[in-house]
């Protein structure tokens, strides 16, 4: 096995003195949100977790035995004030809690999009870093109250107090990550691998791949159901096993028949212009586009947002795959967090 070309930090590697006397503002108790603030919680940091006086995560936070203020008031009191909102809201949240910023205060995100396209222009005296757990949130609660931890990341993109790494640092401990490990990235690196990734490859890819798949079967007169199974339910067996351990454990576990056909088939699917087309997508991200597209999107009220959403939501996919999923549904008992999660949504 050759060594990694990063270093991976642990809990040894922290030190919590930079946050256990300090006050964090957790703006936001969704996915992230509520895994931050009970981690921190358990750790013995002092949190606020701020919301809107009408939100209705409200109720869920104090019955989680957190203390809830609003965002203005959470970040005013706070040393650390990390921001757990959507990405399209922080803007706007962030418009409120500023003047709460005091020098020295950080200001901390799990996700580089506004700092990296210029979105939020903090003020110069603060810290500015990133601490994101690489994974839900649910995930970064669970593993916590198991006693294990989270793998994330950490980045600095301003340092006012010449302690923000450490701080960054201590504040991954507390939440668990630095007992999984942990790695320092740049806000530009992790902004722009995380959308390149869902838009190629995770989100974007993976979907179109499936429904191509499925529809070039059902167009040859193959039934639904079998074109359902074959291109998606079965997807998830096969990235279990590169998940567990890569793609050599993949090829490894199927059969030899799927693995030459496989082996010289996949290329002429993913072929040059497929990867000419990544790489324009990577351009997209890298100079702007991408994110000054989906700024002007929100601000028009999303209406290209609503129409694809609805395409694909109403796709022939979709709708053999509702009653063949409920055939399995006995397998799905991992999926009630992220239901109750996304029910506590705002
Ligand atoms: P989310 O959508 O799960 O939750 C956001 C919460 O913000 C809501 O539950 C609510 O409490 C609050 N909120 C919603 N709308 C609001 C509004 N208009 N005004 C004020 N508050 C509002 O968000 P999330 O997925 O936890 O994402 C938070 C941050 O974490 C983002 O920067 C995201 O990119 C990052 N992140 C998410 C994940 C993930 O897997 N979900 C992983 C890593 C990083
Ligand atoms: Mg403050």
């Amino acid at each position: 096995m050759t060594d990694l070309n990063t270093t991976v930090y642990y809990d040894d590697d922290a030190d919590r003195s930079y946050i256990d006397d300090k006050t964090v503002a957790v703006l936001g108790y969704g996915s992230q949100g509520h895994a931050h603030s009970q981690n921190l919680a358990d750790s013995g940091v002092d949190v606020i977790v701020g919301l809107r006086e009408d939100s209705s995560s409200r109720a869920a936070a104090e019955a989680d035995g957190l203390r809830v203020e609003t965002p203005a008031d959470a970040a005013a009191e706070a040393d650390i004030v990390s921001v757990l909102v959507p990405d399209t809201v922080q803007p706007a949240v962030f418009e409120e809690i500023k003047d709460g910023l005091d020098a020295g205060d950080t200001l901390q995100f799990a996700h580089g999009f506004n700092i990296h396209y210029n979105q939020i222009r903090p003020p110069e005296d603060v810290d500015v870093t990133m601490v994101a757990p690489k994974s839900p949130g649910h995930l970064v609660r669970r593993n916590y109250e198991a006693g294990q931890g989270t793998p994330g990341l950490v980045a600095v993109y301003q340092d006012e107090t010449g302690e923000a790494r450490d701080e960054a640092f201590a504040y991954a401990h507390a939440i668990g990550c630095t007992r999984a490990g942990v790695i320092e990235t740049t806000f530009r690196e992790e902004t722009e691998t995380d959308l390149f990734g869902e838009q190629a490859v995770l989100c974007g890819g993976m979907t179109a791949l499936v429904r191509e798949g499925f529809e070039t079967l059902v167009d040859a007169g193959y039934s639904p159901e079998m074109a359902y199974f074959e291109c998606l339910n079965e997807l998830k067996l096969i990235v279990d096993l590169m998940y567990e351990g890569g793609l050599s454990n993949m090829w490894d576990s199927v059969s030899d028949t799927a693995e030459y056909g496989g082996l010289t088939r996949g290329d002429r699917i993913i072929d040059e212009h497929a990867r000419e087309q990544m790489e324009e997508v990577l351009e997209e991200v890298q100079d702007g586009t991408f994110a000054r597209e989906w700024i002007a999107e929100n601000q028009a009220g999303r209406p290209s947002y609503t129409q694809l959403k609805h395409a694909e939501e109403t796709h022939e996919v979709e709708e053999v795959g509702a009653p063949l999923r409920d055939l399995f549904s006995w397998a799905d008992e991992g999926d009630e967090a992220e239901a109750a999660e996304a029910a506590a949504d705002d």
